[in-house]
């Protein structure tokens, strides 16, 4: 077993889709000093709590789309009780779908964010509890991000802490961050797992960066 932040203690975790896997560790301990890098991405602390209340705080005002490409509306909701900024991970999130390396490639695709009614695309930043949670079926322990149909569920441990096989610098994380919003929207815009492609290759934003880099090497965009 092994002790995790909030005093949680967790089992290994099994997912469905693949033999049992370890809980990847983390690149960051939950008491290592913010970076302007974390607080770019809405941190305000790194040591949040394991379990949140379950309630969603929609972070509130309307972005216009900066392109012309087909319109994609976004919701960001962040879990209640989260060291987060929410304004300040909503702007991180659309920054980074709106970059021209990601799935808007330059023009095609654009990204606004919005409050009121459906969204296409609904974010979610969760502790790691609600995460496995709302992930179900798929079987996370709260270490793992997941998507379901319309909605990207992220969770605040890997966000705080990141993932060992990045490292654990300012701009690993930054990386990853990246990744993880890249590959989770990926999913609910219909992109599938794939693998990578060859030894000192750049990872695929799709290959399932958080379990093992394989051979590649981190890459947190589409089209980078
Ligand atoms: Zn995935």
């Amino acid at each position: 077993m092994r002790k995790l932040a909030g005093g949680a203690v967790a089992l290994a975790v099994t997912l469905l889709t693949d033999a049992p896997v370890r809980a990847q560790g983390p690149a960051h301990k939950p008491t290592d000093p913010l970076t302007d890098a974390d607080r770019t991405a809405g941190l305000t602390a790194r040591d949040g709590k394991w379990r949140g209340p379950g309630r969603f705080t929609v972070v509130p005002g309307e972005v216009p789309a900066p392109g012309n490409g087909v319109l994609t509306t976004v919701r960001v909701e962040v879990e209640q009780t989260l060291p987060v900024d929410g304004e300040v991970f909503a702007a991180y999130v659309l920054d980074t779908l709106n970059d021209r390396r990601s799935w808007g490639r330059d023009g095609e695709r654009t990204f606004a964010r919005k409050t009121e009614g459906k969204a296409d695309v609904t974010v979610v930043l969760a502790t790691p509890a609600t995460s496995a949670r709302l992930c179900d079926p798929w079987i996370t322990g709260g270490f793992l991000s997941c998507a379901k149909p319309g909605v990207a569920v992220l969770t605040f441990y890997r966000w705080a802490l990141g993932v060992e096989w990045y490292g654990p610098g300012p701009e690993a994380l930054e990386q990853y961050r990246r990744y993880l919003v890249n590959h989770e929207v990926g999913h609910v815009l219909g992109h599938d797992h794939k693998d990578c492609p060859g030894r000192g290759r750049l990872a695929p934003v799709m290959q399932q960066q958080t379990k093992g880099l394989g051979r590649c090497r981190p890459n947190g965009w589409p089209f980078p």
